[in-house]
């Protein structure tokens, strides 16, 4: 579905376009990011039956599809999403709801499958049109940029202030701006963005991909269906590729999801969580089933480690643990394990530090500069920038989350992986108060829960802070 710049109707049929001074446009809440968050979010309230009749909310994004953020945007079959489908339902109130769509709009894809992930944002969508549908104006899509929330007036609305010069009025603001990308590095223009690459593949000897986490095996796998013969080398500090889903799954048994449970109430050290993680995987319990046991509990044990003990984990551990967590479709690792077994690509660990063109016409056409790896430099006719999006919150491209730091309204964690936030997600001051009504979902609350990017943690967050809305509206409707 294309995001409709439909700008007509806020509260009391206001339009941006009458005339006088714009008085800003009035809803009950913004949500801002029309991603899977921001459609989780608006789905979980537009299916509650004790939302306000009067209820109106508005989600600004500024890209032309809803749901696609950039997990979702793809259209290639071979982009597939890493958690199978059975996992990948909208809400936890109804677990078999994506295996349900499948099972009628791609009867070829089952339950235990890996579904293209073009498939998923056509079934965000099909949700969010059909709770649309069940309360007819009641959302307004905008096809925008949230620029500046600027703190609550004297009505009790947040103001909010798009690129294209408008303004939003809001009682409730939900930020779902997902994934941000890192500020460049000085070199980074000289890599290729590893999504919606137009190129010739054909005409390419040599194909160097930096990162080797899930973005590098959409590279790659993009690479070989579109006629690439050549050499890739695959550069990263530890020079690993995600572990790969075992095959068949083995979902986890209920002991352990109790002793996951327990574990997680005892707030247990670091190391006493390794300990207890070694001694399960000694009684003979598979890694990936007790990894899977912890994730459910990772955002509160995560939320109880002491600084230092975070602070060991961020430097020691979040890679394995990241490898061991977010695995890969056994199919994608098949090619990779082919590849390199036909001496086509190579893994290299190694640390790129920067970039250059090369001179000369004929020949390759960048040379990486490499450190701690086999040699000082690669060169090779393409290189494809796949390093994730895993960064210091003070070094996004997002001017909002700029402003909101400045502005006071929000503030860094501790370690700068998001911003501080409550457990329902609302937003903590510069000042630490909590921001009656602005709320965030997803990526930014890496520093309070670390696990918070997949769909199983998204909407378990929105059901939570969906509760906090309604709370929140019931208490508003007298004064509308
Ligand atoms: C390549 C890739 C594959 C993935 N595969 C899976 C998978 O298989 N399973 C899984 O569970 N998770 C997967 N993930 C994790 C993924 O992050 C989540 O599933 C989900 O996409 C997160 O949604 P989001 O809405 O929080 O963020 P995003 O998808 O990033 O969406 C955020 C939206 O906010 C908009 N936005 C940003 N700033 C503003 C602003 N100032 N104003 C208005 N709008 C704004 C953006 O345009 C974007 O559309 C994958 C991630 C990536 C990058």
């Amino acid at each position: 579905m294309a995001a409709q710049d439909s700008t007509t109707r806020g509260r009391k049929g206001r339009t941006a376009g009458d005339n006088g001074p714009d008085p800003g446009i009035d809803f009950d809440l913004a949500i801002v990011g029309g991603g899977f968050s921001g459609l989780c979010t608006a789905w979980h309230l537009l299916t509650d039956k004790r939302l306000p009749p009067s209820f109106n909310c508005v989600v600004i994004e500024p890209c032309e599809r809803l749901g696609a953020g950039l997990a979702y945007r793809t259209d290639s079959p071979r982009h597939l999403l890493n958690v199978r489908a059975k996992g990948m339902s909208i809400t936890e109130g109804d677990p078999g709801s994506f295996a349900r769509w499948l099972a009628t709009a791609a009867p070829e894809f089952s339950p235990a499958d890996f579904a293209p992930r073009g498939l998923y944002r056509r079934y965000i969508n099909d949700c969010l049109s059909r709770a649309r549908a069940q309360r007819p104006d009641t959302l307004t899509v905008l096809r925008d940029e949230v620029r500046a929330v600027e703190e609550k007036t004297g009505a009790g609305r947040y103001r909010l202030e798009l690129q294209s010069g408008r303004t939003i009025l809001a009682r409730s603001v939900v930020l779902a701006i997902g994934n941000l990308p890192p500020k460049a590095e000085r070199y980074t223009d000289l890599l290729c963005p590893p999504w919606g690459l137009h190129t010739d593949y054909r005409r390419l000897e040599t194909l160097a991909i930096v990162g080797a986490g899930l973005t590098a095996l959409d590279v790659i796998l993009e690479a070989e269906a579109s006629g690439f013969a050549g050499r890739y080398t695959v550069v990263s500090p530890r020079g690993q590729f995600p572990l790969p889903h075992g095959e068949p799954h083995l979902p986890v048994p209920p002991e352990l999801h109790t002793w996951a449970a327990e574990l997680a109430a005892e707030r247990p050290r670091l190391r006493a969580l390794l300990h207890a993680f070694q001694r399960r995987r000694k009684a003979g319990c598979g890694w990936e089933q007790l990894v899977d046991a912890l994730r459910r509990h990772a955002p509160s044990i995560w939320s109880r480690l002491s600084p230092d003990d975070k602070r060991r984990f961020l430097r020691h551990l979040r890679m394995p643990w990241n490898l061991h967590l977010h695995r890969s479709c056994h199919r994608s690792m098949e090619v990779v394990k082919r590849l390199e077994e036909t001496g086509r690509l190579h893994l290299v660990a190694a640390r790129v530090t920067g970039a250059e063109r090369c001179a000369g016409a004929a020949g390759p056409a960048v040379r990486l500069r490499l450190q701690h790896g086999p040699a000082p430099a690669l060169d090779a006719d393409l290189a494809v920038n796949g390093t994730g999006l895993f960064c210091d919150i003070l070094r996004t491209e997002s001017p909002l989350v700029a402003q909101l730091i400045a502005g006071r309204l929000a503030t860094p964690d501790e370690f700068h992986l998001g911003l501080k936030v409550n457990g329902a997600g609302q937003l903590i001051s510069a000042d630490g108060l909590e921001q009656p009504g602005l709320f965030t979902v997803g990526t930014l609350r890496r520093g309070a829960e670390l696990e918070c990017t997949a769909v199983p943690e998204i909407r378990r967050q929105v059901r939570v802070m969906a509760e906090e809305l309604i709370r929140l509206l019931a208490g508003d409707t007298g004064s509308h």
